[in-house]
């Protein structure tokens, strides 16, 4: 993982990210959307990339799967600002497809430099993209959910369904991915009250 710049400050980094062209998403996108939150939280949510709300506003999960996570988050009494919330690429895929290997492989070292600030314990990975491209060896996110998974340097790393997802599927019937969902954000919940 990338280390801070001693010299470089989390502001320098929102600004670098701001100013980024380095692959194709500049040239489509309306606003960069850097990641918001408390840039000393234990928990980071990383999710795939910007939709067209958050594209937008500049804002990451501010749209209908935004609203989604803000339920996920609430039912547990987290609060957006308790934690930081950001994506792998910082640019809208046109149509909200799937980012490609190239425009992740440009936009990672903006993340990687994320985490080295944010030095989080806890990453909780939204749905496959942010799973797969931190943590290639664990299994599909049907399966991975809700495992806790130890990363980098110890960091723990958790996958949930992506919010997206759950909006397509909204069954609440057990065993449903809302209803795993549920069941996953308390052990997030249960797992900061064991930090305090
Ligand atoms: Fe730069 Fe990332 Fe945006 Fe590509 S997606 S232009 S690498 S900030």
């Amino acid at each position: 993982m990338a280390q801070a710049s001693p010299s470089l400050t989390f502001e320098d980094l929102r600004e670098r990210v701001l100013a980024c062209e380095l692959c194709p998403l500049s040239e489509t996108r309306t606003n960069v959307v850097f990641g918001e939150g408390n840039p000393d939280a234990d928990v980071l949510f990383i999710g795939e990339g910007p939709g067209e709300v958050e594209d937008s506003t500049g804002r990451p999960f501010v749209g209908p799967a935004g609203k989604k996570l803000d339920e996920v988050l609430h039912s547990v009494g987290i609060r957006r600002e308790d934690v930081f919330i950001g994506n792998v690429v910082k640019c809208r895929p046109p149509g909200n497809r799937v980012p490609t290997k190239q425009e992740m492989e440009a936009c990672v070292p903006f993340l990687e430099a994320q985490i080295a600030f944010i030095n989080p314990s806890l990453v909780v990975t939204l749905g496959n993209t942010s799973t797969q491209w931190l943590m290639p060896e664990v299994p599909t996110i049907t399966k991975s959910h809700g495992t806790f998974y130890t990363w980098q340097g110890g960091i723990q790393l958790l996958p949930m369904f992506h919010p997206s997802y759950l909006l397509r599927n909204p069954s609440k019937a057990k065993g449903s991915p809302k209803y795993l969902t549920w069941l996953d954000i308390q052990k997030v919940r249960e797992w900061m009250d064991r930090q305090t």
